[in-house]
């Protein structure tokens, strides 16, 4: 298995075998602890987990890379998001961020304050949202 994964000193991407201890940065050298990174990617092909790095490294640390061929995301119209909470029922950012599949973390945070804005969900404890 292969994972993705960005220097924490140089802030490049690049691949490392997850079955290994550790491992080192290509770019600057520094040694990580395979372990206590975080994957922004895995797969059993190092051809795509190179794909994902090279990715990574062209749109930056804030991609969130798509696992695999998927069909294109469309853009969210607000029945849409209307849509997708009611699916949700109640949940959190990060739920709301699979749910979306493969768009940013700031996508999602965008989307949550528009529905918040709507009046669609409301917070119920710190966190976590429930449709109206
Ligand atoms: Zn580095």
């Amino acid at each position: 298995m292969y994972g993705a994964v960005v220097c924490p000193r140089c802030r490049k991407g690049f691949a490392v075998d997850l079955e290994r201890r550790t491992s080192s940065c290509p770019h600057c050298g520094r040694r990580i602890q395979v372990r206590r990174m975080k994957t922004h990617f895995t797969s059993e092909s190092a051809s795509l987990t190179a794909q994902a790095v090279r990715e990574l490294n062209r749109r930056g640390r804030r991609l969130k890379v798509d696992q695999g061929p998927r069909e294109r995301v469309l853009p969210m119209s607000p029945s849409r998001i209307e849509t997708l909470v009611q699916d949700l029922g109640e949940f959190d950012q990060d739920e709301l961020e699979a749910a979306l599949g493969g768009r940013t973390a700031m996508e999602a945070e965008e989307i949550l304050r528009r529905v918040l804005q709507m009046g669609l969900v409301y917070e119920v404890s710190p966190g976590r949202y429930r449709k109206a």
